[in-house]
C-alpha cells in the first residue's frame, strides 16, 4: 500500500513550490465577486485599460489571415524579433541583435527559461527584498536556492551594494534586478545600477533585468537600462520583457528576454519542448504594439499618477498604516506592522501577520490586497492602483472603517 502511494506521489520539485499568490489574490477576489459579493480589489497588478485599438485591430486583420494559423520559428517571428531589436534601441539606448531576443509566452515564460538554462541545483540567486513573488519559486523549480537581500522602506527598498556583496558566495551565479519594482515601486539611480553592474562583473555573476515596468516611472524619474550604463555587462546579462504592463496586454502573454547569443538559443532549445512559439495572432500583435508609438502608455501612465497620490495619501490618513510614494510601476506597499496585534474591524479580531490581516480584509471589509509574506516582507500589504479611481476612493474607505471601527 505504501509503495503505491510513493509512486503515485508529486515530485519533490513541485512540492517544494508555492502557488503563486498574487494570482491566488486575484482569484479569490474574482470568485467572490461571481458568487454575488462586491469586493474591491487590488490584488494583481493588471491595467483597467482596453488594449489600444490599433493593436487589436492587427490582431483581428492576422487572424482572418491563414498565413497566421500555423506555427511560427520557436523564438518568434523573425520580424517581432527585430522589432524588440529596435525597440531595445529607442528605449534602452542599445544595439541588440535579433538573434539575441527570444519571444516567450509571457514575461513570465522568460523568467521561467532563464533560470532553467543558467542555473544547476545549489546554484545562488540574490534578490533584493521585496521581490516579485514569483522569483523564488522559479528559482526553486531550477534547482537554485533565492538568497533575499531585504531593504525597508527607509532605504526606499533598495539595498546598500555592502549588504548584495554580503550575500554573495562562490556559489551565486547570478542576480535579480527589477527596477522599477514589484512590489515597492522603487526605481534605482542611475549611479545604483552602475554600481551594481560593476559588481556584477567583479564578481562574474548574471544580471537577470526584469524591466516589464520601463515606461511606468513618474515625477521625471527615469528609467536606467543596466545594459546601457554599463556596456560591459551585456556579455553577462539577461533582460526580461513583454507588452503586458506597457500595453495593457496582460492576457495576450507575449514576452520575451535578450541574452547573449548562446543563451537564446539554449532558451528556444527548451521552450521547442515546453511550448513550441507563442500564439501567431498574438505575436502580430505584439508587433504592432512595439513597433507603434508610446502614446497609450503616456496616457495610461498619466492615470497611474493621479491614482497613485490617491492611494498613497489615503493609506497614509489611516491610523497604523505607512506607504512611501512609489517612483515607478503601479503598486503600493504599505506597512502596516502597526495594526498586527490589535484589534480590528467589527469582530474585534487581531492577528499576528499580514497573511492573516490580509485574509481577514478581504472576508470582513472585502478589500482584496496581497499579504507582503509573498514577497519576503512579512508586516507589509501590497495594492495593485491600475484600478479605477473611484474604487480606490471606495476601497481605502472600507480599509479606514475596518481598522477605525475597532
Ligand atoms: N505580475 C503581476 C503581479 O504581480 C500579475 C500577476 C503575476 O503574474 O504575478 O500582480
Amino acid at each position: 500500500m505504501s509503495d503505491v502511494q510513493n509512486s503515485l506521489s508529486l515530485s519533490k520539485r513541485i512540492d517544494s513550490v508555492s502557488p503563486s499568490a498574487t494570482l491566488a489574490v486575484d482569484i479569490k477576489a474574482k470568485q467572490l465577486k461571481a458568487s454575488g459579493v462586491d469586493v474591491v480589489g487590488f490584488g494583481a497588478g493588471e491595467p483597467d485599460f482596453p488594449t489600444p485599438e490599433p493593436i487589436v485591430e492587427a490582431a483581428i486583420e492576422a487572424a482572418k489571415d491563414p498565413k497566421n494559423h500555423r506555427y511560427t520559428p520557436t523564438a518568434g517571428l523573425p520580424e517581432l524579433r527585430q522589432a524588440v531589436a529596435a525597440k531595445t534601441l529607442r528605449d534602452s539606448g542599445y544595439d541588440v541583435d535579433p538573434s539575441q531576443v527570444v519571444i516567450t509566452n509571457g514575461g513570465k515564460q522568460a523568467v521561467y527559461e532563464t533560470f532553467q538554462v543558467l542555473l544547476d541545483p545549489g546554484d545562488e540567486v540574490i534578490l533584493p527584498t521585496p521581490f516579485w513573488t514569483s522569483y523564488t519559486e522559479v528559482v526553486k523549480l531550477a534547482g537554485g536556492t533565492p538568497v533575499t537581500v531585504f531593504a525597508g522602506p527607509e532605504q526606499d527598498f533598495i539595498p546598500s551594494i555592502d549588504a548584495i556583496e554580503a550575500a554573495y558566495t562562490p556559489k551565486t551565479k547570478a542576480i535579480v534586478l527589477n527596477s522599477p519594482a514589484n512590489p515597492s515601486g522603487a526605481v534605482w539611480s542611475r549611479a545604483q545600477v552602475r554600481v551594481l553592474g560593476e559588481w556584477a562583473i567583479k564578481r562574474g555573476v548574471w544580471v537577470i533585468s526584469d524591466e516589464i515596468y520601463e515606461h511606468i516611472v513618474y515625477d521625471g524619474v527615469e528609467t536606467a537600462h543596466i545594459g546601457a550604463v554599463v556596456p560591459q555587462v551585456r556579455d553577462q546579462l539577461v533582460v526580461l520583457n513583454g507588452v503586458a504592463k506597457s500595453y495593457a496586454m496582460t492576457g495576450w502573454r507575449v514576452g520575451w528576454l535578450i541574452a547573449p547569443e548562446y543563451v537564446a538559443k539554449a532558451a528556444t532549445k527548451l521552450q521547442g519542448h515546453l511550448t513550441s512559439n507563442v500564439d501567431n495572432v498574438a505575436q502580430r500583435a505584439a508587433l504592432a504594439a512595439v513597433s507603434g508609438p508610446l502614446t497609450a502608455v503616456a496616457q495610461m501612465r498619466t492615470a497611474f499618477d493621479r491614482r497613485r497620490h490617491l492611494i498613497v495619501d489615503a493609506l497614509n490618513s489611516i491610523p497604523g498604516v505607512s506607504c512611501n510614494m512609489p517612483k515607478g510601476a503601479f503598486y503600493a506597499l504599505a506597512d502596516v506592522r502597526d495594526l498586527l496585534g490589535k484589534p480590528l474591524g467589527s469582530s474585534h479580531d487581531s492577528f499576528t501577520s499580514s497573511a492573516e490581516l490580509a485574509g481577514a480584509l478581504l472576508s470582513q471589509a472585502h478589500v482584496a490586497a496581497v499579504p507582503g509574506e509573498a514577497f519576503g516582507a512579512p508586516g507589509y500589504l501590497r495594492f495593485s492602483y491600475a484600478t479605477a479611481d473611484e474604487l480606490i476612493v471606495e476601497g481605502m474607505r472600507r480599509l479606514r472603517d475596518w481598522v477605525v471601527s475597532a
